[in-house]
């Protein structure tokens, strides 16, 4: 049965899902498109420039982007069973202003966040089509984010000591980090302000 699109409620940290790895899809099918369709309107909803799967809670290996790029690839896209090798990150703190990471799944909290500049992207689209490209800048970011989702990493888990400690607050303060918190993309208020003409980004 393929329904209507439907907006799915995004999982919060704290939920197991995020937190571990997920599997890989092994059938092409009409369940895949409509959950890929669900993600994509989801992500919409959200003002996301990137989902994962597990952030729907499904603990698949899929995720989904809505990115401009310098790279040739397809503004919005979906990638299936993803392998993401990223270059090194540079020396050195991350800066607050330019490199600052948010995540629909710690929503309203940004922290910056050293990664690799360029990353290779290789994996499957909806049909089971191999495809591969190579990504840059804040493109390049955005995969390295979303594939930490299919391995159950955050980006808050990856920060240097300085801003884990803030982000552990932040978590405490929102009293997430347990299971059992969502919030509803459309009907919550935005977390992330976008409404209010914010221009980070957040996935
Ligand atoms: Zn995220």
């Amino acid at each position: 049965m393929i329904g209507p699109m439907t907006v799915r409620p995004i999982v919060i940290t704290g939920e197991p899902v995020l937190h571990r790895r997920a599997e890989p899809v092994t059938q092409f099918d009409d369940e895949l498109r409509a959950l890929v369709d669900d993600m994509f309107e989801t992500m919409d909803a959200a003002r996301g420039v990137g989902l994962a799967a597990p952030q729907i809670g499904v603990g698949l290996r899929i995720f989904t982007w809505q990115m401009d790029n310098n790279d040739g690839v397809p503004a919005r896209g979906v990638i299936v069973n993803p392998f993401v090798s990223p270059s090194k990150p540079a020396v050195g703190d991350p800066d607050p202003d330019e490199e600052s990471e948010g995540c629909l799944s710690v929503p309203g909290e940004s922290f910056p966040l050293r990664r690799g500049e360029r990353a290779s992207v290789s994996g499957y689209d909806v049909d089971g089509n191999e495809i591969a490209f190579a990504a840059t800048g804040w493109f390049a970011r955005c995969m390295q984010h979303e594939y930490d989702h299919l391995n159950g990493f955050l980006y808050v888990d990856r920060l240097n000591e300085r801003w884990a400690k803030k982000a552990k607050k932040a978590v405490k303060r929102n009293g997430w980090g347990t299971p059992g918190h969502t919030w509803m993309p459309g009907v919550d208020r935005d977390p992330f302000g976008h409404d209010d003409a914010d221009d980070t980004d957040d996935d």
